[in-house]
């Protein structure tokens, strides 16, 4: 499914393909792209590791969750999750 993420700051948007039935491991390269999507200035601080800013409830999407973790080799990830029981 698509996702829609978003920066209220930038008033940006973002798109990704997750699967709603599992864990969604993001990379190093995909979260480099939603960081250049969402916020491409270069020391910006007005977001998270993803550039992710403000309410992400997007009409008709469910709600998704996150966390940071690192990959074996100490690369940054997030393990990205979407609660599509929990739709509106
Ligand atoms: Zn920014």
């Amino acid at each position: 499914m698509r996702l829609t993420l978003t920066n209220n700051f930038h008033g940006t948007e973002c798109q990704i393909t997750v699967d709603p039935n599992g864990p969604n491991a993001l990379g190093k390269r995909r979260i480099a792209r939603i960081q250049d999507e969402l916020c491409g200035v270069a020391g910006c601080t007005c977001s998270n590791v993803l550039g992710l800013r403000g309410p992400q409830n997007i009409a008709d999407q469910p709600p998704f969750d996150y966390y940071v973790t690192a990959d074996r080799d100490g690369e940054t990830m997030v393990i990205l999750y979407v609660y599509e029981d929990a739709k509106r």
